[in-house]
């Protein structure tokens, strides 16, 4: 017989509450930002460029958008 057994789900350290909510953004260094995160973990530096790069915002889009042009005329 070996139904009987239940097993516990096994915890899955990397998704605990939170893990994907942003609690801060601290300037660092003059390249980026470095951000926190809810579940207090705080790795993970993000340059101005890449964040440019991801943001939806329509400045942003307007730079990427430039920023591609000027690639094409080179
Ligand atoms: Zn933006």
């Amino acid at each position: 017989m070996i139904f009987g057994k239940v097993y516990a789900a096994p915890k899955l350290p990397m998704f605990s509450p939170g893990m994907n909510e942003l609690e801060a953004l601290t300037p660092t260094g003059g390249y980026g930002v470095q951000a926190r995160w809810k579940d207090g973990h705080d790795t993970g530096i993000y340059s101005w460029d890449y964040l440019r790069l991801i943001c939806p915002c329509e400045e942003c889009t307007r730079v990427r958008e430039a920023m591609m042009k000027e690639q094409e005329e080179k």
